[in-house]
């Protein structure tokens, strides 16, 4: 059974989002000696800082209240110690900040924030355990800081800036070596309950099916993700299969060596085998599409992430398993399915945007 974070009690159920709360306490003069008052200028229009951290490399970049990236930087991820990464994530906006006045600062990351975006409760790639990172980090760097998971954080900038414009109803997939997965529902990210919705690719699409990292078998993720296309190639090439010549010659017979990218490569360039793993993929993501529709009746789903380099290949196949498997098909409006428009950097947009808007509603 689930236990109610600390804090929540009967009657407090209908918390508002954390970029309706109050606003943490500000400095009345920021380092940069800009007054709490320029600073709430600053904050209409003004400049916020994302930073998307991943399992290997660090993101940053200054973003405008267009969604514009003014300027970036990138740093390796500095191992696991929760306070390494404070280091660089102060690093990283000192020197960004040093040609902008810079109102907030965004983080986005793999993992589960609490309601108020805090605390990090767990994070896969990095040691957070329950860190409370904001507190840290606002005293650090003297800005409202707001954390959030990066798939919400790069739904939030496909609606607001990318392909999931005036929708009301946005379900948004990033596709990498899992699947991730987020919600904006009436112009708010929506985390559930505990603020850990959108775990998509766990959805159980094949009992008994392939074992997933997450102690499961049979997860969405494990047939319809980079890693899944990969995984199929090298079976192909293992076997030796006549079907797969190119993608063993692409390796130098190297089967181990083969991942989902270079599969997508080769689909692109023309081999027939990886076009087909790549409809197999494709098949496997509009089943799951066609079941989250039958939960959730978004208006539309946004696919991004690297497998989407794949365009049409992965997305027709998967229109198809949509239109073939949606409930009450015929008789209902059925949701779009279209590809990301920001690629890699909807995260740090994202979380940039969401720590200027939550912080401006929050003055
Ligand atoms: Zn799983």
């Amino acid at each position: 059974m689930y236990e109610p974070p600390p804090g929540v009690q009967n009657g407090s159920l209908r918390r508002p989002a954390p970029w309706n709360r109050r606003p943490p306490a500000l400095p009345a003069r920021t380092r940069q000696g800009t007054t709490f008052r320029e600073h709430l200028r600053l904050g209409r229009k003004g400049l916020a800082i994302g930073i998307d951290i991943g399992g290997t490399k660090v993101a940053a970049g200054v973003v405008d209240a267009d969604g514009r990236i003014l300027s970036e930087a990138r740093r390796s991820t500095p191992g696991s110690d929760p306070r390494a990464v404070e280091r660089v994530i102060v690093e990283l906006v000192e020197e960004l900040g040093a040609g902008h006045r810079i109102w907030s600062v965004g983080i986005g990351a793999a993992g589960w924030m609490d309601l108020d975006g805090g605390t990090v409760l767990f994070s896969p790639h990095l040691a957070w355990r329950n860190e409370p990172l904001r507190e840290n980090l606002q005293r650090l760097l003297r800005r409202p800081v707001l954390l959030t998971n990066d798939a919400d954080a790069a739904a939030w900038a496909e609606w607001r800036f990318g392909a999931g414009q005036g929708e009301s109803r946005l379900v948004c997939i990033t596709l990498g070596t899992g699947i991730g997965g987020a919600m904006v529902l009436d112009g708010r990210v929506e985390r559930g309950r505990f603020g850990v919705a959108g775990e998509f690719g766990h959805q159980i699409i094949m009992p008994g099916g392939h074992r997933c990292e997450c102690g499961n078998r049979g997860c969405w993720e494990q047939y319809a993700s980079g890693n899944a296309l990969g995984r199929e190639a090298r079976i192909l090439a293992r076997a030796n299969s006549p079907v797969a010549q190119e993608l063993i010659a692409a390796v130098d017979g190297h089967a181990a060596a083969i991942t989902g990218a270079i599969v997508t490569d080769l689909a692109l360039a023309g081999d027939a085998a990886s076009r087909e793993l790549l409809d197999e993929v494709g098949d496997w993501l509009g089943l799951g599409l066609a079941n989250l529709a039958a939960a959730l009746d978004p208006g539309l789903f946004v696919i991004g992430g690297g497998l989407c380099s794949a365009g049409d290949l992965l997305v027709e196949p998967a229109r198809k398993a949509f239109a073939r498997n949606l409930t009450g098909r015929g008789f209902r409006p059925a949701a779009g399915i279209v590809l990301a428009a920001l690629g890699p950097n909807a995260g740090l947009i994202g979380a940039a945007d969401l720590s200027r808007v939550s912080s401006r509603m929050r003055s």
